[in-house]
């Protein structure tokens, strides 16, 4: 890595003199841009990172030969200077920091020799140059934030996310602060923070990005402080004129959209919770057609990223009510949508358990979701209720993430697939037949689960720091009960060939019941849309009422 470094910087200084010239010549036209100066202050100890002391210092060298615009200041580690701007490491360089909070530990060579050049540029124009969409989310935020961006010379993925950090301080200087850090040069903090890839990205200590992101990931990353996969814009349309209105994000709505939209229909795709819904949670997918193992989430970023090439997404938007009629009026918390049909593919909510301490314990060691929580219970006893597919993939997972989980079943076979039942035995995990949970106790977290077993009647206490529940789904039917869908004695949404009792109101996915497969829902997701674009053609309701 060294030698990279070495490398880059004889490039800067000793390679032929035209090279120099040329790219000083080109940097001096860059920097006629400049409009104000931008003090630049350098911290270095001798003896102490002595290589990288120089780096910084040639690299600074060179850049103002190009500009006088870059006023120097330089310190040692010991002056009252450097206890002032708590500056710890050698070399350290502060830019603007009467203005900003940017720091690098490092010197900018290499790859970070851009980060430097582009950082200029902004501070010069004070501009920090950031899209629409990013600024929207920045401004949203309203606590302080300290990023640890750490970087290295030989990283050409490394200046996008350094800037998109250099971007967000300049633009919020009184709510972000930004370190970067060259893991070279300090080599203490890269195994301090286990920087063991770069560009790595913390804030205030966590860790919310591996890898460069665009900038509105970062921001919305740096926002929701873990990182984002997927940004989709906000609108701020009050009114939206559709021909197909696809309530829920998941594999079924998102199938629909994209087939309504390739058939020349207008169509949105709305969601209030999360997108691709259960199976954004689900640890990973093995029988998606043309996907041999692919995380859920991945699948669901996949599916979105498609989508978004056809369809309007609207995330976090709930809809409230449903008028029906020619055309349907739906509002949501956001908006009104006047559409010509509606697709409901609302799927499923967890089902609870209904016992003791379950509701009181939730987020406090009961979890429905093991993807999300699972790794709070490295190294702890937990149980996970269930028999099904899920709770076999699940019980899997969180072994495989160092859980000691126990699998509880009610019965005394499991409903899942063999492939995965028999990999329980393999994996080594306990499994509890023909037992119920009665109970969930424990003051302010789970201490111990009550079991039941249902054939002997004995009932003992056993401890557990986790619970959790994997029992299945119920279909959400709340819109269909406000639009007066008939549903079927299961509780599902009743439909022949998609099509609900309300003209215009179609289905697909989940709540409909069968097999709730991810392929079953994408594949009544596309034939719902068919439907609905040979119905808007040639409405079959218009046929029925001559
Ligand atoms: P599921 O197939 O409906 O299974 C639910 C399990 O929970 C059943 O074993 C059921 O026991 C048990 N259960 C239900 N209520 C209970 C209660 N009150 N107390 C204790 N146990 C209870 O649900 P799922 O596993 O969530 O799967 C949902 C759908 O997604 C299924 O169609 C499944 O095939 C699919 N899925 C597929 C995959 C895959 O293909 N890899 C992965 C995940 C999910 P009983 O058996 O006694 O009824």
């Amino acid at each position: 890595m060294n030698q990279q470094k070495n490398e880059g910087i004889i490039e800067m200084n000793q390679g032929s003199d035209r090279n120099v010239q040329d790219a000083q010549r080109e940097i001096m036209k860059l920097f006629q841009g400049l409009s104000r100066e931008i003090p630049v202050v350098l911290f270095t100890q001798p003896g102490v990172n002595e290589m990288f002391n120089d780096y910084a210092k040639q690299a600074i060298r060179f850049f103002r030969q190009t500009t006088d615009k870059i006023v120097l200041r330089e310190y040692r580690l010991d002056h009252e200077k450097a206890a002032e701007y708590r500056v710890t490491h050698s070399p350290t360089i502060l830019f603007d920091p009467d203005n900003c909070h940017v720091r690098w530990l490092g010197a900018p060579i290499g790859e970070e020799a851009r980060i430097f050049l582009e950082l200029m540029l902004l501070l010069g124009s004070r501009d920090s140059g950031l899209t629409d969409d990013t600024r929207k989310i920045l401004n949203r935020m309203d606590s302080k934030r300290h990023v640890k961006v750490f970087i290295s010379g030989s990283c050409p993925y490394c200046p996008q996310q350094a800037m998109n950090a250099l971007r967000a301080a300049i633009e919020k200087p009184g709510l972000i602060s930004v370190e970067l850090v060259d893991t070279q040069a300090n080599p203490d903090l890269a195994e301090k923070y286990s920087a063991q890839s770069v560009p790595q990205t913390y804030a205030d200590e966590i860790l919310i990005a591996k890898g460069a992101q665009p900038e509105e990931l970062f921001a919305l990353s740096l926002e929701k402080m873990e990182q984002q996969t997927i940004f989709i814009p906000e609108s701020d349309a009050k009114e939206v004129e559709t021909d197909l209105l696809v309530v829920g994000g998941g594999p079924a709505g998102l199938t629909a959209g994209i087939y309504a939209a390739r058939s020349g229909l207008n169509t949105v795709v709305v969601e209030r919770g999360l997108l691709g819904g259960q199976v954004a949670t689900t640890p990973v997918v093995e029988n998606y057609p043309g996907l041999k193992q692919v995380g859920g989430k991945t699948l669901v970023d996949i599916m979105v990223t498609h989508a978004m090439e056809y369809v309007q997404i609207f995330p976090g938007e709930e809809v409230l009510e449903i008028e029906t009629g020619e055309p349907l009026i739906v509002r949501t918390n956001r908006r009104k949508f006047i559409t010509r049909s509606l697709l409901l593919a609302t799927g499923a909510v967890h089902r609870k358990l209904g016992i003791r301490g379950e509701e009181r314990l939730a987020g406090h060691g009961v979890s429905y979701c093991s993807t999300c929580d699972g790794p709070l219970f490295k190294g702890k006893k937990v149980i996970l209720v269930g028999g099904g597919n899920s709770a076999v993939t699940e019980a899997l997972h969180l072994k495989n993430i160092g859980v000691e989980v126990t699998l509880v079943h009610r019965r005394d076979e499991f409903r899942a697939q063999s492939v995965l039942i028999n990999r329980l035995a393999e994996y080594g995990i306990p499994v509890l037949l023909n037992t119920e949970v009665k109970d969930i106790t424990g003051d302010h977290k789970v201490e111990s689960v009550v079991l039941y077993n249902n054939k002997t009647n004995e009932t003992s206490s056993v401890p557990a720091e986790g619970v959790f529940i994997a029992i299945g789904y119920d279909p959400e039917v709340r819109l269909a009960n406000i639009a007066g869908l008939e549903l079927t004695s299961d509780g599902f949404i009743r439909h022949e060939n998609y099509r609900t009792n309300v003209p215009g109101i179609y289905v697909a996915g989940d709540v409909v019941g069968g097999f709730k497969q991810i392929v079953t829902a994408a594949g009544q997701g596309a034939g719902a849309a068919m439907v609905v674009f040979e119905d808007l053609m040639n409405p079959f309701w218009k046929h029925h009422q001559k």
